[in-house]
């Protein structure tokens, strides 16, 4: 997979790329990203990539031109399949939609600043506007490594025990079960016995119904 990811503040992005699962995940060759410096693409001398909102009100809005120019030239080294905008008012991102996007091979991810973009960006450029969340970000930066990250860790390779990403909550409409690990028994808080049984099939029995239970209290409706 390769992702772009178009900004006009790369600093706050590079951090999450750079540690962990996600590096881990470029090291082994399973990922690429790349991210890109809207201001390159931006206009005049300043490399201007906002300006001012026709019908007056606060806040900058970001040009169409850059980023038109900027994508422009990604495409001409490949086939996109999503041309993704991060904006609140988007589709909320989802464990189902990060399964769908982990099986494409091209991405862009395109954040937005200030007021947003400008809507002809919205309407002509991009396929795609995912939010990760019913608040408002100063940018999309965030929200961008949100998204790579809850599809990245889906690619199989990334994680070391692949199994790991199948039992996580929502994979299966389910919240996860409870999990401990050593000492047994810490200020007198006991582990749950049946765990330290070693009978692997009630343990799997205990961990089915624990997430049910789970999922009834905390997330009824992806029982329905
Ligand atoms: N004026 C806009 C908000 C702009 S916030 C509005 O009211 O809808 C600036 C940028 O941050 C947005 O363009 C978007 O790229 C990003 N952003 C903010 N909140 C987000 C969210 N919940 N999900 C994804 N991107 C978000």
């Amino acid at each position: 997979m390769h992702i772009d990811v178009i900004t006009c503040l790369p600093k706050l992005i590079e951090s999450p790329f750079s540690d962990s699962i996600l590096m881990r995940a470029q090291k082994k060759g399973l990922v690429t990203v790349n991210i890109i410096d809207l201001r390159q693409y931006g206009i005049g001398k300043h490399h201007t990539t906002d300006d001012y909102a026709f019908g007056g009100g606060a806040g900058m809005v970001m040009m169409i031109e850059p980023i038109d120019n900027c994508i422009r030239e990604l495409r001409r080294h490949r086939t996109y399949d999503e041309i993704i905008y991060t904006s609140p008012d988007g589709d909320l991102l989802t464990q189902r939609m990060a399964n769908e996007l982990s099986l494409r091979q091209n991405l862009i991810l395109l954040c937005g600043h200030y007021k947003g973009v400008d809507e002809r960006v919205r309407e002509h450029l991009v396929t795609r506007e995912i939010s990760i969340g019913d608040y408002v970000l100063s940018g999309g930066e965030l929200a961008s490594a949100v998204i790579a990250d809850a599809i990245i860790r889906l690619i199989p390779g990334v994680l070391s025990d692949e199994t790991s990403a199948l039992s996580d909550s929502f994979q299966d409409n389910l919240i996860a079960p409870p999990v401990y690990t050593r000492p047994s028994t810490y200020k007198n808080w006991q582990v749950p016995e049946i765990l330290l049984s070693g009978n692997q099939s009630k343990i799997e029995e205990w961990r089915h119904a624990q997430s049910v239970e789970r999922t009834k209290k905390r997330r009824p409706g992806l029982l329905q």
